[in-house]
């Protein structure tokens, strides 16, 4: 196929060209005015953008939680992810406590079987962990390792945990992400409002201060910086948490940060409507004077990657809460958090480029370069370049999409962004060289995406 007459777009900065891709699924030639070939086919991308496929490196998919289970398996958020133009993402194996990590692993990749685009895994570490355990993941491909700071009861793990799996993994070559809330102290707080008496959705904001994300945030560069390893924080939400990010960074500290969507659009008044239950997510919504900072992160490159934390769930879940109650949750500390985004991420971090934000390169940067620089997918991916992966998006900055639940692919019966109508969506996208989406529409197959296999750091 020949894609002409666009405008290429990389983290370097764009230019006009012509794209070729190759029988075999990866981009063969670029150039101006490249000659069709007999019974080549040809697309016009005149007006349109080409860019790297968007990669998403954080998803939770078919994720069990409590009673429920998040709303997307791979099959249908991955269908969405395509049409909104992510063509890799990287979920979650989660091991909850007591739970076999590389069992769950093979569980993820049988779940994972019929996605449509391709998919990576990050384990996830809830306890101490053998030296193997981790070396056998990099082996497998699965590269990076997610702790949790928070969640004392299913997920978080102590300091000296963290410290041995950062080294561990650096001397494999692997990744450290972390959840960066102080555990302890959001506990405290959240038995002090239910004594209290406040047990409304409000409340899982309120025990979730943006003080104890930048607490957290600190500690985990300051481990970081003692073991000599990068580190990378997912989900910063808060400008305490980017402060954090920044001056461990000026000291020399390697210090990979992450934003989402919600917290550079959404802000915490949301959880006081009738609807606030649809609205919760962890780190919470914030007052809206952080997101200002967070966009200010994102265009000096204090933050990397824009990812989604994609989470979704049914309403009547969301309504009977975690411990799937028929009258509806007890109080805040049985909500179930997350929100759907994996379809609408590039569109929104585009947004920002419509603002004056940001420049077409830092969108490409954020969304497909970074996270695959990162992640260990590069040069294969997030790039434009011959031998690279045919993984492209022919974005069309006139198009309008409206991000209301029903004009969008993911399995959720809400939209966060419902009445919002972005301008700038895929006109195509290419997996591997194939057609997935095309005008707004999954024209892809379930069970195309492969696993990949990521690369450890060098
Ligand atoms: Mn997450």
């Amino acid at each position: 196929m020949l894609i002409r007459a666009g405008t290429l777009v990389d983290a370097a900065g764009q230019r006009p060209g012509d794209l070729r891709v190759g029988a075999d699924g990866r981009i063969a030639e670029l150039g101006q005015a490249l000659a069709p070939r007999p019974d080549e086919p040809a697309v016009d991308a005149h007006g349109c953008l080409v860019v790297p496929g968007g990669i998403d490196v954080h998803t939770h998919m078919h994720l069990p939680v409590g009673a429920v289970r998040v709303s997307d398996d791979f099959a249908s958020g991955t269908r969405a992810a395509a049409v909104g133009g992510t063509t890799t993402v990287i979920d979650y194996v989660t091991t909850y406590r007591g739970q076999d990590p590389l069992a769950a692993m093979e569980t993820w990749r049988r779940w994972a079987q019929p996605s449509a685009v391709d998919w990576g895994l990050h384990m996830t570490f809830t306890g101490a962990v053998d030296e193997a355990t981790v070396a056998a993941c990099v082996e497998a491909g699965v590269t990076s390792f997610k702790l949790y700071m928070a969640y004392p009861q299913l997920l978080q793990v102590d300091d000296g945990v963290i410290v041995d799996v950062m080294r561990m993994a650096a001397r494999h070559g692997g990744l450290v992400t972390l959840h960066c809330e102080n555990g302890g102290a959001v506990e405290a707080l959240r038995r002090q409002a239910l004594t209290e008496g406040r047990t409304g959705v409000i409340e899982h904001a309120t025990t979730r201060p943006a003080l104890l994300e930048g607490e957290a945030t600190a500690r985990a560069a300051v481990l970081a910086e003692v073991v000599g390893c990068p580190v990378y924080v997912v989900h910063v939400s808060s400008a305490p948490a980017l402060a954090a990010v920044r001056a461990a960074q000026e000291r020399g500290v390697a210090v990979l940060a992450e934003t989402c969507p919600q917290y550079l659009y959404l802000d915490v008044g949301r959880l006081a409507g009738d609807d606030g239950a649809a609205f919760v997510c962890t780190p919470p919504l914030r007052d809206p004077w952080h997101a200002e900072e967070l966009w200010e992160g994102l265009r000096q490159g204090w933050l990397h990657t824009v990812a989604t934390d994609h989470c979704p769930f049914w309403l009547a879940d969301r309504r009977a809460g975690t411990r799937g109650r028929a009258a509806g949750y007890a109080d805040f500390t049985e909500l179930l958090g997350g929100l759907p985004g994996i379809e609408t991420r590039l569109a929104l971090v585009w947004e920002g480029v419509r603002a004056g934000r940001l420049t077409p390169a830092d969108w490409v940067r954020l969304c497909a370069e970074a996270p695959a620089r990162v992640f260990g997918l590069w040069p294969g991916k997030g790039h434009l370049g011959v031998g690279a992966d045919a993984d492209i998006v022919v974005w069309d900055p006139r198009r309008t999409q409206a991000l209301d639940a029903d004009r969008l692919h993911m399995a959720a019966d809400h939209s966060p962004y419902a009445g919002r109508t972005v301008t700038g969506w895929p006109a195509l996208v290419l997996s591997r060289g194939r057609v997935v989406a095309r005008d707004g529409h999954f024209v892809g197959e379930a069970g195309w995406g492969r696993f990949v296999a990521r690369t450890p750091r060098g």
